[in-house]
């Protein structure tokens, strides 16, 4: 059995950022990830400003990285549009690019990192985690930062909500196609969901939608039958797709939980990023979420606060964003709802600047000392 004073259970952004924040106050940090190498992962791939201000502090310039500017906002239904400039500068990045990134700067800073490791379950003992790993290894810990993202841990009791499923391939559009998309995010309403669509670096298009389970159940696997549905479901979305060729065979698929906060908690255990809250895809801040979380654990372990203390600041931080996206998505999921959003959108665009700030982070809270 191994020992370490803080371990980091996930290496996305938000375990990532954790272990930089606490190796950059001198904490001696251990991060276990269970992928061996980088990877995809569904995610509509939007940087908002608060997530690239909370890259910028952890020494991360997504420009650099090759992130494509987005400036305007469009909304979809059947043959509606609505469009607007965003209240605020923002990206989109892969995440196969920008999670490698910020593991690299985890290590950068000092923590140890250890890919291919998988937490199995853990037990929480009178002072310590026990946590045992698929390889059979066992690693005892005071603090644990848990930021599996939206897999769940053995051993802490939690709800699981699986009525919806996230979707994400990455295509080449047609050359028209991709010039009209450059510059704005798209987001296109279909039944029971929504789509988005945006371009990444080197002219490479995100498709990224959340779908109730049993429609995607019902869809033959692979990428036509994808297209196909989205084409009639939304002609807009359609004229986008039609002659893009897609980067994998059959697009990323995960469990996206409806939104909301977890609960259960634990002497010693931190939740971050999606293991603490969950945004509705649609606010495209979840990234924010997840950095801005990681910074405040980071400090209170740093400070030796204790995690009830940890979590109340972070139920304060995303509040706002979660309840109010979370309003916005189940609304829109229902009958006429997306029919009157691009409605009033269109006549009054300020209405999607609105939305857009209402639910991003607080700045000024997000800070990591
Ligand atoms: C459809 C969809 C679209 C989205 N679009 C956007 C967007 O455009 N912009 C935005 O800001 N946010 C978006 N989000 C939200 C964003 O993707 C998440 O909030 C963000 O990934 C959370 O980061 P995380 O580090 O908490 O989790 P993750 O990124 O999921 O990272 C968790 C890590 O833990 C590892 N792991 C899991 N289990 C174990 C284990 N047992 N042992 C060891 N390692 C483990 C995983 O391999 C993974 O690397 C979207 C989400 C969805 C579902």
């Amino acid at each position: 059995m191994s020992e370490a004073e803080t371990v980091v259970v996930g290496g996305g952004p938000a375990g990532a950022a954790a272990a930089c924040g606490l190796a950059m106050a001198g904490r001696e940090v251990l991060l276990l990830e269970r992928e061996r190498a980088p990877h995809h992962k569904v995610c509509g791939e939007f940087v908002s400003e608060e997530t690239r201000a909370a890259l910028d502090l952890l020494g991360i310039d997504v420009e650099a990285l090759g992130a494509a500017e987005i400036g305007e906002v469009a909304l979809h239904f059947r043959a509606r549009t609505a469009a607007a400039a965003l209240p605020f500068r923002a990206f989109s990045l892969s995440r196969y690019r920008l999670d490698a990134a910020l593991l690299r700067r985890a290590e950068e800073c000092g923590a140890h990192v250890r890919r291919g490791i998988s937490l199995l379950g853990l037990v929480r003992g009178d002072a310590w985690w026990t946590l045992r790993c698929a390889d059979g290894e066992v690693i005892r810990c005071r603090q644990l930062v848990l930021a599996t993202g939206k897999w769940p841990v053995r051993g802490l009791a939690e709800a699981r909500d699986a009525s919806l499923v996230g979707l994400k391939i990455h295509l080449r559009l047609p050359p028209s196609q991709e010039r009209a998309l450059s510059g704005r995010v798209e987001l296109f309403f279909v039944p029971g969901g929504y789509a988005g669509l945006e371009l990444v670096e080197d002219g490479i298009a995100n498709l990224c939608l959340v779908l109730r389970r049993a429609t995607v159940k019902a869809l033959a696997p692979g990428w036509a039958a994808l297209r196909d549905h989205l084409a009639a479901a939304s002609p807009r979305l359609g004229e986008r797709l039609f002659g893009a060729s897609p980067h994998w065979d059959k697009p990323l698929a995960v469990v996206c939980p409806a939104g909301g906060h977890r609960e259960s908690e634990a002497q010693g255990l931190y939740r971050v990023g999606d293991r603490l809250a969950h945004i509705p895809p649609l606010a495209g801040d979840g990234l924010a979420i997840a950095l801005g979380s990681a910074a405040l654990a980071a400090d209170h372990i740093r400070r030796g606060a204790s995690a009830a203390a940890y979590l109340a600041g972070a139920r304060r931080l995303t509040r706002r964003p979660v309840r109010l996206a979370g309003a916005l998505a189940r609304l829109l999921a229902h009958g006429a709802a997306p029919a009157l959003l691009v409605g009033a959108a269109s006549m009054a665009p300020g209405v999607i600047a609105a939305f857009a700030k209402a639910t991003r982070l607080p700045l000024a809270a997000r800070s990591p000392r």
